[in-house]
C-alpha cells in the first residue's frame, strides 16, 4: 500500500509499504477514508524536533474497519470509525480515569505496539489498529460524505480545543480568550461555545482565519499581539482580564499571551505542544492566583460526546480544512500548512 514518511526536514514522500495485515486478537485493520495533517507535524517537517531515520507519520485519521482480530468486540466489520491521536486500551487505571494519553498499555501511530511490533502512522492507505476496542469509536452509521470533515477532527483538533476549553474552566457566562488561530484555537473557539462562554476573542492577525473564527463562535477579535494585545483584550473585557485564556499554540509567546489576558483568579487552558522555551512564571501565578491546567488531550474520552454534537449538526468542527488533496500529494499538503496557505489540509487516499 501507499503510505506518507518524512526522511529529514522538508522531505515528505509517499512511498510503498507493507500492507498491514491482523497480527494479534486485539487488532483490527481499517482502511483509511481521509487524514490529515497536523500542526505539531510542522515540527519535525521544520526540523525542530530531529528526525534521525525516515519514519512513517500521520495521527489522525477516520476509516472502514475491514477485518478484525478474534477478541475485538466492539466493532464489526464495515463499520466507520475515528481513530483519536493516540492508541489505549481503554480498561487501565489511567483510561478509566479519562487520561487515555497515560494508558498503562498507551501506543503511537506511526510506533510500536507492547509486543514491539509496527504500528501504522495515519497518512496511508490502511493501519493496523492495536487495542481496537480501546482505541476505536464506531459511527452508529455509515456518515455521508458531508459529514467527513468533521468525524476527522475527533481524531485531534476538536478534542484538544475541547480540552483547552475544559483545562481552562469554561463554563455559562465565561469571557474566554483564545490564543492561536490554526485549527484548534478554531476549535477551542467551538468549544468554548459549545460550553457556554459569553464572550469568546480570538487572537488573530489573518483575515481569513479571523473570518473563521467568527463564524465559529468568536465575538471579539483582537488583531494586536504582545502587550498591546492584552490591552486591548481586557479593554473589550471591561479593565479585567479573561476568566479563562485558552493556549492553543506552544511556544513561550503564545503562554506569555495566555497568562497576561488572564483576570487575577482566572485559569489558562494549555494544550499547544511546546516547541522550545516555555516556562511558567510561579512568582506570577501566586500573586494573581492564576491557575493553569491543560496538557496532551485524552481526545478518547471526548470523542462520544463531541461525536453526537457533530451528527447533530450542533457544532461544524470540519469547517477549519480549507484544502483537500489525494494522498499522494501528502508533500504539498505539508507546504501548504508549513507556509500558512492552509489552516488544516486534508489526505484522501
Ligand atoms: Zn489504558
Amino acid at each position: 500500500m501507499r503510505a506518507t514518511l518524512i526522511h529529514a526536514p522538508r522531505d515528505i514522500r509517499v512511498e510503498d509499504v507493507p500492507d498491514p495485515q491482523i497480527r494479534r486478537p486485539g487488532d483490527a485493520l481499517v482502511r483509511v477514508v481521509a487524514a490529515c495533517v497536523c500542526g505539531s507535524d510542522l515540527w519535525p517537517y521544520r526540523g525542530v524536533t530531529e528526525t534521525t531515520e525516515p519514519h512513517r507519520i500521520g495521527h489522525e485519521f477516520v476509516g472502514v474497519v475491514e477485518e478484525l482480530g478474534s477478541e475485538v468486540s466492539t466493532l464489526k466489520t464495515g463499520d466507520f470509525v475515528i481513530a483519536p491521536f493516540a492508541l489505549s486500551d481503554g480498561t487501565c487505571g489511567h483510561c478509566r480515569n479519562g487520561v487515555h494519553t497515560s494508558c498503562a498499555n498507551g501506543a503511537w501511530w506511526g510506533g510500536e505496539d507492547k509486543d514491539g511490533l509496527p504500528i501504522d502512522a495515519g497518512q496511508g492507505e490502511a493501519v493496523r489498529v492495536p487495542m481496537a476496542d480501546g482505541t476505536l469509536v464506531a459511527t452508529p452509521d455509515l456518515p455521508d460524505e458531508s459529514m467527513i470533515a468533521g468525524l476527522l477532527t475527533l481524531s485531534d483538533v476538536m478534542g484538544t480545543g475541547h480540552h483547552a476549553a475544559l483545562s481552562a474552566g469554561v463554563s455559562p457566562g465565561s469571557n474566554v480568550v483564545v490564543v492561536g488561530d490554526g485549527a484548534v484555537g478554531q476549535c477551542a473557539i467551538i468549544a468554548a461555545k459549545r460550553l457556554g462562554a459569553e464572550r469568546i476573542i480570538a487572537m488573530s492577525r489573518h483575515a481569513d482565519r479571523q473570518a473563521l473564527a467568527r463564524d465559529l463562535g468568536a465575538t471579539d477579535v483582537v488583531a494586536e499581539r504582545g502587550d498591546d494585545g492584552v490591552a486591548r483584550a481586557e479593554e473589550l473585557l471591561g479593565g479585567v482580564g479573561a476568566d479563562a485564556s485558552l493556549e492553543c499554540v506552544g511556544t513561550k509567546e503564545s503562554m506569555q499571551q495566555a497568562l497576561d489576558a488572564t483576570r487575577p483568579g482566572g485559569r489558562v487552558g494549555y494544550v499547544g505542544v511546546p516547541a522550545g522555551g516555555s516556562e511558567l512564571p510561579i512568582r506570577k501565578l501566586i500573586s494573581s492566583n492564576i491557575s493553569v491546567g491543560g496538557g496532551v488531550a485524552p481526545v478518547r474520552g471526548y470523542i462520544p460526546d463531541l461525536l453526537a454534537d457533530v451528527l447533530s449538526g450542533a457544532i461544524d468542527p470540519g469547517r477549519v480544512f480549507d484544502l483537500e488533496l489525494p494522498l499522494e500529494q501528502a508533500p504539498q499538503a505539508y507546504a501548504a500548512m508549513d507556509e500558512r496557505r492552509s489552516i488544516k489540509t486534508m489526505l484522501r487516499p
